[in-house]
């Protein structure tokens, strides 16, 4: 019986004290969106790309780890925090500064235009955490005033601005004087090709954190086939018969024919979960787990209307136990469930944990009792389908608006993956299909006898 909270609060991320002090005495009451989703992942260790809107909070995002991370009795620099300007340079260091007021943590900020030897005269000082401009950090480096061989974190803040032909040859250069396992974030309000190239190159399995929200249809070849409403389960028979399907999911108009058509395709032999409004919400989030987890090849859902979409199936109230043997064994990302109450990590370990578990998936954990808990549906970011398994989606029953179809049909821009989208149009349909093809600016074109297998 698990009926966790969602860990929501500065306490659930098990902070120095000191730590939490500085961030309550801030203002801070509890984590914004984009903290929720990076600090914990920060913390295991793992690299970060995040995009979320100005104004979210994305600095104490990392400074918050970054506060964390460091050793305030190891007099080397730790962590670097790169930024496109001085004014946010020192605006930056200054909300270190007050984050960490409780701490002993040293930090500089260092900008071009200012004198270089004054810096250096201040690296003769102990210097935990180093916020600048690329080039005059890179000069640093360079005279070996600034010793970055133990900095074990580097923050690129407004990395879309940093990577300018400008600065990114400085910040390649920067890295060099790092540690290879060094950890880098990325925070930026955009995810230009510049940006993408970079985390490609220097950025290892990157944690993608995208709160813009943004679906895309992009990549996703859509077909409509005209039926009648009787002729729809043949229809989907074919369908099934001539698609490679890798996974889908089919959607329908109501609870109702979500359990009738799901009935009719395990008849038909195909392998199908169902899920829809009415079932339990511990339920639904089981049978979408096992989904992703490729238990079963189809998946029938309602169009989950209920201001909701695939991701909220995988909300909180899934909540599993991680057990001590899944951290001795080192398996990345294993995840046992149903442990027996022996088992249950203790809070110390908890980052620890999470590093294994956090490989696997990205989301909310918990806390009860003594036990750390995590919610297992966790690794859809946003919305729309990110089950990166699913090639095909068919819109079983067509919907109604633009903006279903775009959550239903839709990806995420940054993973990129081609997909298929069938939709079965009846008499009734034809004008939403004009309208919602207008709406979204994408075609929908007639389905072909044959589909190439390249396009999902
Ligand atoms: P961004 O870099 O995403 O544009 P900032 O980090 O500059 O946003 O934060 C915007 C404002 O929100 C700042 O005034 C900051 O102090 C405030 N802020 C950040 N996190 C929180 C929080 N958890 N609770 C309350 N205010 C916050
Ligand atoms: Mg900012």
């Amino acid at each position: 019986d698990v009926t966790a909270t969602k860990g929501n609060e500065f306490e659930d991320y098990f902070l120095k004290r000191e730590l939490l002090m500085g961030i309550y005495e801030k203002g801070f009451e509890s984590p914004s969106p984009i903290q929720e989703e990076s600090i914990p992942i920060a913390l295991t260790g793992s690299d970060i790309l995040a995009r979320a809107k100005n104004g979210t909070g994305k600095t104490a995002a990392f400074c918050i780890p970054a506060l964390e991370k460091i050793d305030q009795d190891k007099n080397v620099i730790q962590v670097v925090i790169l930024v496109p300007t001085r004014e946010l340079a020192l605006q930056t260091s200054q909300v270190c500064k007050e984050l960490g007021k409780h701490l002993q943590i040293q930090v500089m900020a260092t900008t071009g235009g200012t004198s270089l030897k004054d810096d250096i005269m201040r690296l003769y000082q102990p210097v935990h955490l180093l916020v600048g401009t690329p080039g005059r950090i890179l000069d640093l480096a360079n005279k070996n005033v600034c010793v970055l061989n133990e900095c074990s974190m580097l923050i690129m803040d407004e990395a879309d601005k940093l990577l300018s032909p400008e600065f990114q040859p400085s910040i390649e250069q920067l890295i060099r004087f790092m540690p290879v396992n060094r950890q880098i974030l990325m925070f930026s309000a955009t995810f230009p090709v510049t940006v993408k190239d970079f985390k490609d190159r220097y950025l290892r399995k990157p944690y993608i954190i995208n709160l813009m929200d943004e679906l895309t249809l992009k990549g996703i070849t859509q077909f409509y086939a005209f039926v009648e409403e009787r002729q729809k389960v043949h229809c989907l028979n074919t369908l099934f018969s001539k698609l490679q399907i890798n996974q889908s999911i089919i959607f329908c108009n109501s609870v109702n024919r979500v359990e009738l058509l799901a009935k009719k395709i395990t008849e038909l032999g195909y392998s199908c979960f169902y899920i829809h409004a009415k079932m339990l919400q511990d339920h639904r989030n089981r049978v979408f787990h096992d989904f992703r987890n490729g238990a079963c090849r189809n998946l029938v859902c309602t169009g989950l209307r209920l201001g909701g979409n695939v991701c909220e199936l995988s909300m909180p109230g899934s909540a599993i136990y991680i057990c001590s043997d899944c951290m001795k064994m080192g398996i990345r990302g294993s995840i046992i469930e149903k442990a027996t109450v022996n088992n249950l990590v203790p809070l110390t370990c908890m980052v620890s944990a999470l590093t294994f578990i956090s490989k696997a998936s990205v989301g909310y954990y918990y806390r009860k009792n003594d036990a750390l808990l995590y919610d297992l549906t966790l690794d859809l970011f946003t919305r729309g389908i990110d089950i990166q398994a699913v090639n095909v989606v068919i819109n079983f029953d067509f919907p109604k608006n633009s903006e279903t179809y775009l959550h239903r049909v839709g990806r995420s821009g940054r993973f990129g993956h081609l997909g298929l989208a069938v939709n079965l149009i009846t008499y009734e349909d034809r004008f939403n299909l004009y309208r919602i093809e207008q709406e979204l600016g994408t075609e929908i074109k007639q389905i072909p006898p044959q589909i190439d297998l390249a396009v999902y």
